[in-house]
């Protein structure tokens, strides 16, 4: 099945206790496109880019079977963002966020990308999250994910996106932040009726919870042994999660659960290195193996007394 994301493009510069990296691979649409193109090539992708973004980028969406038809090349500079870890690795603080060629992207869908069934409108500016929906004929699943930046400064538009949007990714903050409620279920309940029928939680190292019309599902965080960089852990979760169903083609409240497991195996080798780099070599087989585990992980025999 077709599956379509919109989302930033980036050059990342992020500082953990240990180490830091200067402008590499990021943006939460190159993390979902590459992730998704382990199930299947054909990722449509649309973002922008500034003349500054290195060729070799462009060659892992292109190995990768990304479709690259929607990604625009213009001048100006790249989108930047910079951010800085607490010691826990779970805590961040962002440094810098220029949206320099986002601030006049206008995108416009190539002809092949207006019949998408499974579409992602990524984390950015949600009036251009607005423009890309508006141009998909008829999707079968629309998800969307969001952050602080743009419930504080756009949330009129963020609202209208909300409206057509059937799966919302956010963390406890912004979910708590949306609904100005600080109990989660509470929280999860108040931004449900602000459109999306399911919202997915995320909650770092503590897991991620799913609230939907079958009721509350957890899917732990899997406990690696190395935490590099959780840098677009996110966005991986959200590229697993939306990449499963789109292979499945299922809708059904199993195969949400399913999507949950197989979000947060992804999500937990992202985190394993810098950047994009862990997916570099990630196979389908290795997924599959911590899918397993996450069993074994929760698996327990009746409490009886
Ligand atoms: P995550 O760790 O999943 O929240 O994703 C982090 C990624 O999101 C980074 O690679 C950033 O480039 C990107 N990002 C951070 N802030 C923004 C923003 N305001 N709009 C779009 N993308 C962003």
């Amino acid at each position: 099945m077709s599956l379509l994301v919109v989302g930033s493009v980036a050059l990342d510069s992020v500082e953990t206790p240990s180490a830091a990296r200067t402008d590499v691979l990021g943006g939460s649409a190159s993390f979902f496109s590459v992730v998704s193109s382990l199930l299947g090539p054909g990722v449509r992708l649309v973002a922008v880019v500034g003349e500054d973004f290195p060729e070799e980028h462009v060659a892992l969406f292109r190995e990768r079977g990304v479709d690259l038809a929607g990604l625009e090349r213009v001048a100006g500079r790249t989108f930047r963002w910079s951010g800085r870890y607490l010691p826990d690795l779970v805590g961040r603080e962002t440094l810098d966020t220029q949206l320099n060629v986002f601030e006049t992207f206008r995108p416009k869908l190539p002809e092949s990308y207006t019949d998408s069934s499974y579409v992602f409108l990524a984390n950015i500016d949600p009036g251009l999250q607005l423009q890309v929906l508006s141009q998909i004929r008829k999707p079968r699943l629309v998800a969307c994910d969001t952050m602080n930046f743009w419930i504080t400064g756009q949330l009129e538009a963020l609202r209208r996106v909300l409206r057509s949007t059937d799966v919302l990714f956010v963390n406890d903050e912004e979910v708590r932040q949306l609904s100005g409620r600080h109990n989660l279920v509470h929280a999860a309940a108040a931004v449900r009726e602000l459109g999306p029928r399911k919202l997915v939680v995320k909650r770092g190292d503590a897991g991620a919870l799913l609230f939907d019309e079958a009721g509350i599902f957890w899917a732990p965080a899997f406990p690696v042994e190395t935490i590099i960089d959780p840098t677009g852990a996110g966005d991986s979760f959200a590229g697993g999660f939306m990449s499963y169903l789109a292979h499945v083609d299922d809708l059904g409240p199993a195969a949400f659960r399913r999507a949950m497991i197989y979000g947060a195996a992804i999500a937990s080798f992202c985190v394993e290195d810098f950047s994009l780099d862990r997916f570099r070599s990630l196979q389908r087989d290795e997924v599959l193996r911590r899918c397993h585990a996450f069993r074994d992980l929760t698996r327990f025999e009746e409490v009886t007394l």
